[in-house]
């Protein structure tokens, strides 16, 4: 079938296994630890591990009758920003894995038990191999928290000035807080700040 024409897995690709040694014997068993360097884009625009900086991995592939059996964990550092304050973050994301994947000669079997369209669902092996990657980011992407903040309460930036609310929380201005007088109050700031407008 055609999808033995896209195979494109990079057998030295750092998050690419090889699960020939399970020999497709069910119950064989292989736990890994290893440290690999964060893809590209790992995470979300907002938070993400550094590319290149350390994934730990501590993985158990086990050959089940249709495929390999992935379980285990991840961890990695990272950095962002606060979505309110735009202060630095430092994080680290902690995620466990599990997935089948299913041997290419396994998917028409599988099929018929199964409605999912599983040529879009199901991820595979091929060659013996299997990539990892796309667990990982879906993983990760689902472990952040979709706003970050530098702290649960972080009160974000001062709308007048622009400080950080946070190392100021006494911060105020003399100007009256009235909505009726907000207009005015703007107008007479654009003048102080462009005198000669
Ligand atoms: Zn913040
Ligand atoms: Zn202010």
């Amino acid at each position: 079938m055609w999808e033995f024409a896209v195979n494109s897995l990079d057998p030295r690709a750092p998050l690419v296994l090889d699960t020939r040694e399970l020999g497709r014997r069910p119950g064989s068993q292989r736990e890994l630890e290893l440290s690999v360097p964060a893809p590209a884009e790992l995470g979300i625009e907002v938070l993400s591990v550094p590319e290149g900086s350390p994934v730990e991995l501590d993985l158990r592939l086990e050959a089940v009758m249709e495929g390999v059996l992935l379980t285990g964990t991840a961890t990695a550092g990272l950095a962002g920003e606060c979505v309110r304050c735009l202060e630095p973050i430092e994080d680290e994301v902690h995620v466990t894995l599990q997935e089948l994947y299913v041997y290419p000669d396994q998917h028409d079997r599988a099929a018929e038990h199964d409605d999912r369209d599983l040529d879009d669902e199901t991820s595979r092996l091929e060659d013996d191999l299997l990539d990892l990657e796309p667990l990982l980011r879906d993983a990760v992407v689902l472990a952040l928290p979709f706003q970050p903040l530098c702290m649960d309460d972080c009160p974000g930036l001062c709308t007048e000035c622009g400080a950080r609310l946070a190392d100021d929380p006494d911060h105020s201005h003399d100007a009256p807080i009235d909505p009726r007088w907000a207009g005015l109050q703007q107008l007479q700031a654009d003048t102080k700040q462009d005198p000669h407008d």
